[in-house]
């Protein structure tokens, strides 16, 4: 009974893009028991992924052909395109009916486009940014948060669950783009909010963990302050606690402000502390330090502030 419970959950998988989150990804659909076919321009993590398990495929259009999922993870928007729509020639590659999604964070415009050529050419799509950076996909608990058909939502959700903990269905094609830009956009705002109130803080004379014991109780509390505190010694497991090392880094912070900002100028949404933010985060990563937690953005504050 139980191995023809697994056996019906067993799917041909094309994964593309196994760099730091997409590789540990393949590595959980392969610990699941399905056959995962990898491709990755960079050969040292086709190499990775082949160790863990995974068939190399010599070009995005091979691991697309004859399988009943394709996946994709990869940097931006410019790389999905190429590999959905041009050269890569996944969408002519897959058989019709294909389940492709694409789990990359991209602009909102850029999934709906997409979505719209893989319908027209026969196959279902969805959209499934996630959060929970690299450990989470090490972990298996990551959050997907999948734009798309009830359908293809259905088909994908044990597949989601192999790699992820937190599964949502956000709604039509390019929404779980939508879910992530925007929830990103309120994380990005709410720390520079905190990193501004405990330097005033600190400025009247109060003493941050006072400050911290009244506010986490308070009207002030939010996520931001309550897991990611970027002051040290009060929240347990906070980037300040170790040098501001990520974490989710700063420069990622922007890149998904960024596409906030690109998807509010499309949809004539006014986004004023989105856009500050933006700002913000991107003249700290201007000035060198990008590859600090995004929590650390309270040094640009610190640094605009009169010495005490
Ligand atoms: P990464 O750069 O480590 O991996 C991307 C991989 O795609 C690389 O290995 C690259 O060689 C490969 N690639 C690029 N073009 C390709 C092509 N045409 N064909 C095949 N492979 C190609 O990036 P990452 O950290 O794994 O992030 C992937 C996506 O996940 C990004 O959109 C990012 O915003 C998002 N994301 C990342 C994190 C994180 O913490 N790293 C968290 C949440 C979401």
């Amino acid at each position: 009974m139980e191995s023809a419970g697994e056996e019906a959950v067993m799917a041909d998988i094309g994964f593309i893009g196994l760099g730091n989150m997409g590789g540990p990804m393949a590595r959980n659909l392969v610990k699941a028991g399905h056959r995962v076919i990898g491709f990755d321009v960079a050969p040292a993590a086709l190499e990775a992924a082949a160790a863990a398990g995974a068939e190399p495929a010599g070009s995005a259009a091979e691991a697309a052909t004859g399988v009943e999922t394709v996946i994709t993870m990869l940097p931006a928007g410019a790389h999905v395109r190429q590999v959905y729509l041009a050269d890569g020639r996944v969408l002519a590659a897959a058989r019709a009916g294909t389940l492709l999604i694409d789990c990359s964070t991209i602009e909102v415009a850029t999934a709906r486009e997409v979505h719209e050529a893989a319908a027209a050419a026969g196959h279902e799509m969805l959209d499934a940014p996630v959060s929970g950076g690299v450990a989470g996909a090490a972990a298996a608990t990551l959050t997907f948060m999948a734009g798309g058909s009830q359908a293809a939502f259905g088909r994908a959700t044990p597949l989601f669950q192999a790699m992820g903990r937190t599964i949502v269905h956000a709604g039509g094609p390019g929404n779980g783009q939508a879910a992530k830009v925007c929830n990103n956009m309120i994380l990005g705002i709410s720390m520079i909010a905190v990193a501004e109130a405990f330097t005033l803080g600190e400025k009247l004379g109060l003493d941050a963990k006072t400050f911290f014991d009244i506010s986490s109780r308070a009207s002030g509390s939010c996520w931001a302050m309550l897991n990611h505190l970027p002051v040290p010694g009060i929240v347990e497991g906070s980037a300040a606690d170790r040098g501001f090392r990520p974490g989710f880094a700063a420069a990622m912070m922007v890149k998904d402000l960024t596409l906030s900002q690109e998807a509010a100028g499309r949809a004539g949404a006014a986004t004023p502390l989105g856009a500050a933010a933006t700002a913000l985060y991107a003249e700290f990563v201007e000035g060198g330090h990008g590859e600090l937690d995004y929590a650390a953005v309270i040094k640009l504050i610190q640094g605009r502030s009169n010495p005490t």
